[in-house]
């Protein structure tokens, strides 16, 4: 075939059709290496108040019987309405992905017979949650949250140790604008003559609220409190507040919260319209937000609240409980918007550079001896030029590189050289340990100023 005719028939052949990539869900997305210096800070900082205030962690299923979080929840909310990603399981039945976890501590709690444990039983969990709602910046799909729960215990105490341990959280973390918002919402009892309270004074003006609130008219009517809608903000100001219908048991424990709370100096606001969106709340309910909510839902970084009555309608003996959980991404962002410094997790002290096969292999046994001693070392054994690894350790900043050239794997030595100064060095390789060690000593002193500076 002609040269030409070849040409030709290529000419004639269509195109390869790309194939098409594939990209992640709505509202779900990936943490690349890059971004995951915060997400390390947060949790092992959550990790820590976790256990130094006594918590135990816990690690729940992502997926569980829709039943659970029905009950719980509440088949009214708008978690259980229209924001569950809910499944025909072939042999299981409704299966959801967890929404939140809370319900399914509780399940665990009662699973595992820890109502015979020494109570109060603190819990700790840390994962993801999902819920299709419409995504947006801080709200997702699926999202994560660090969660304490608290069960078997009433004391108004443990409910202003869980507000004053999300204050520190934050503050440990470097946020500013810490908002906490509290309120009580009392038990079934005085709640149930508030809601009669309330419809009552929502009825007359029904055509003045937005058409989510005429639903919530009917079917659960606190949450008329925490709409949005201008219209709605309006006629909340004149409607009743749950604190004056508390009974004495209810308003005494929440009296103490707020004792606690003022002995701790936590600062918070009281917020007789905070409700909270689930049904299983009871008493002291909170909310941490990022500045002023009123500029939008996605200031709240967290939230949390007594649920006396939960152990029980998930079938334990009656167990009074509270918790609450924060949301990571929702944190993140305002790390991200405060420009708070955040180390990163592995500095590298010293890069190791290489040529050849037989530098490739001494590197390796080298770094690998050096991570034992707890040095840490920096690579790129798949380069194998020298300037591009110098470039590299460079981009590291680290204070030595290590060379081992062809040279030196011949004579059993390694090149060091001083990044700062450029001089170099030979040591013997089977020394390289305490020489590395004296050479990083010695810069730490020189690093460290002769007097303190006064503040
Ligand atoms: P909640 O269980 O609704 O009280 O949520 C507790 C916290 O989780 C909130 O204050 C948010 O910080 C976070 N959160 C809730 N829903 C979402 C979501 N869809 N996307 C991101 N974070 C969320």
């Amino acid at each position: 075939m002609s040269v030409a005719s070849l040409a030709e028939e290529a000419k004639q052949k269509k195109p390869a059709k790309p194939i098409a990539t594939i990209q992640t869900l709505r509202g779900f997305k990936d943490i690349v290496p890059a971004d995951q210096d915060p997400w390390r800070l947060v949790r092992s900082t959550a990790e820590h108040f976790a256990e130094a205030y006594g918590f135990g962690e816990i690690t729940l299923p992502v997926l569980e019987e829709t039943a659970l979080f029905n009950r719980s929840i509440g088949k009214q909310t708008d978690i259980v309405e229209k924001e569950m990603f809910t499944f025909a399981d072939q042999s299981e039945g409704s299966i959801s992905l967890r929404p939140e976890a809370t319900a399914s501590v509780v399940r665990a709690y009662i699973n595992h017979g820890m109502l015979n444990l020494p109570q109060p039983v603190k819990l700790y969990y840390w994962g993801p949650m999902f819920r299709r709602e419409r995504p947006q910046a801080g709200r997702l799909r699926q999202f994560n949250q660090f969660g304490l729960e608290v069960l078997g215990d009433s004391n108004p105490v443990l409910d202003a140790e869980l507000i004053n341990l999300t204050y520190n959280f934050f503050r440990q973390l470097g946020l500013s604008a810490i908002n906490i918002q509290v309120n009580s919402i009392g038990c079934q009892d005085c709640r149930k003559q508030y809601r009669d309270e309330l419809v009552a004074y929502y009825k007359p003006k029904r055509r003045l609220l937005c058409e989510d609130c005429k639903r919530r008219l009917v079917k659960n009517p606190l949450r008329l409190l925490d709409c949005k809608q201008p219209s709605c903000r309006a006629l909340r100001a004149e409607a009743p507040q749950i604190v004056d219908w508390l009974d004495e048991g209810c308003k005494s424990h929440f009296m103490k919260v707020i004792e606690y709370l003022d002995g701790l100096d936590v600062p918070y606001v009281l917020n007789p319209f905070l409700v909270r969106g689930l049904d299983y709340y009871t008493k002291t309910v909170f909310e941490i937000w990022h500045g002023d909510q009123e500029g939008g839902a996605q200031s709240a970084l967290g939230g949390g609240g007594r649920y006396d009555g939960l152990v029980e309608m998930l079938g334990g003996r009656a167990t009074p409980a509270l918790g609450c959980s924060i949301g990571i991404e929702r944190v993140i962002l305002v790390l991200k918007e405060q420009q708070v410094v955040i180390k990163p997790s592995y500095v590298p002290q010293v890069f190791i550079a290489q040529i050849g096969d037989q530098g490739k292999i001494k590197a390796m046994i080298l770094f690998e001896k050096l991570r034992q001693a707890g040095i840490a070392a920096a690579q790129n054994f798949a380069k194998d030029s020298l300037k591009s690894q110098l470039e590299s350790a460079n981009k590291f900043g680290v204070s030595h590189v290590l060379i081992l050239g062809q040279k030196e794997v011949l004579d059993g030595t390694i090149l060091v050289r001083d990044m700062e100064n450029g001089v170099q060095e030979i040591i013997d390789y089977n020394k390289a340990l305490p020489e590395i060690r004296k050479k990083l000593a010695q810069r730490q002193i020189a690093e460290t100023p002769l007097v303190e500076k006064s503040s």
